[in-house]
């Protein structure tokens, strides 16, 4: 009989860095992206962060490509929680809600502006409200992505003012240069305060690069939710590239039963999301 908990592992497949040299690994084009978010559902990853690139492989905005990735999404990998990046690398501000008419059950949302090491990640607030308000028109559930203390307080004050549903999903970003540093001290400090400002919220902590298995780990242990993906780094371990998605979506598969974890099923993330059914 097992009384493991179920854990949402996030599998962010491309990002919108051109570093497909870096890593062949990284899926760019939707035929790529939809096998390699296959993979990595099988390998457990129950929600898939999508960014389109174009065809020179810059980060892309075209929601036709967004909507392709999603539809073969969605025919291979039943009940797998789709979310689409609205992030900025890249992507004119105009441009970043614009896929959001083809209703992915989740998108991300980052409540704030932080400098990353080479430039400003510009999130300015009309603009947050404005994706936090399509994502409403839309019956999509934000994830936000708290990449700075502030943020998670901006987040408390979008629910405040109606555009952004109660309980909210949080995403702790941990582990990028500017931003919030991958220090546990620095989780717990977060958890402490997430009761009392976005009560019932649920959450995440992803770690960026060479954080990244650690900073799962600690998620699974304190009760959370993880992510990992090429995104957010493109190596297995100090000595080698990761083979795909899945084999990082692997990794963390495996190590959920130390900390008394499984990967969810697809129903079972949707459920603990708040999510609607597939
Ligand atoms: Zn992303």
């Amino acid at each position: 009989m097992t009384m493991e908990k179920p854990a949402v592992i996030a599998v962010a497949i491309t990002g919108s860095v051109p570093r497909k040299k870096d890593n062949p690994a990284v899926p760019v084009t939707v035929a790529e992206q939809i096998e390699s978010t296959h993979e990595a559902f099988e390998a457990g990853a129950t929600l898939v962060h999508i960014h389109v690139r174009n065809d020179d492989e810059s980060s892309g905005s075209d929601p036709a490509k967004f909507a392709a990735v999603q539809e073969g999404v969605r025919r291979h990998c039943p009940g797998m929680i789709v979310q689409f990046s609205t992030g900025g690398r890249g992507r004119e501000p105009a441009a970043r809600g614009t896929m959001l008419s083809h209703r992915p059950d989740m998108a991300s949302l980052a409540t704030g502006s932080v400098n990353f090491a080479t430039m400003i990640y510009e999130n300015p607030p009309q603009l947050i409200d404005a994706l936090a308000q399509s994502m409403l028109d839309f019956d999509i559930k934000p994830e936000c992505e708290l990449f700075d203390l502030a943020m998670l307080y901006n987040a408390a004050d979008l629910v405040k003012r109606g555009l952004l549903k109660p309980p909210p999903h949080v995403q702790f970003v941990m582990g990028i240069k500017g931003a919030m540093p991958a220090r546990r001290s620095v989780l717990e400090f977060l958890l402490s305060e997430l009761p009392q400002v976005l009560p019932g919220a649920t959450w995440t902590a992803a770690g960026i690069a060479r954080t990244q298995f650690e900073v799962a780990q600690w998620a699974l242990e304190l009760g959370g939710h993880c992510r990992t993906g090429l995104e957010d780094n493109i190596r297995f371990d100090e000595t080698r590239l990761a083979a795909s998605n899945a084999e990082l979506v692997k990794k963390i598969a495996d190590v959920c039963g130390k900390y008394g974890r499984r990967p969810a099923t697809p129903a079972e993330a949707r459920q603990l999301l708040g999510l609607r059914p597939a």
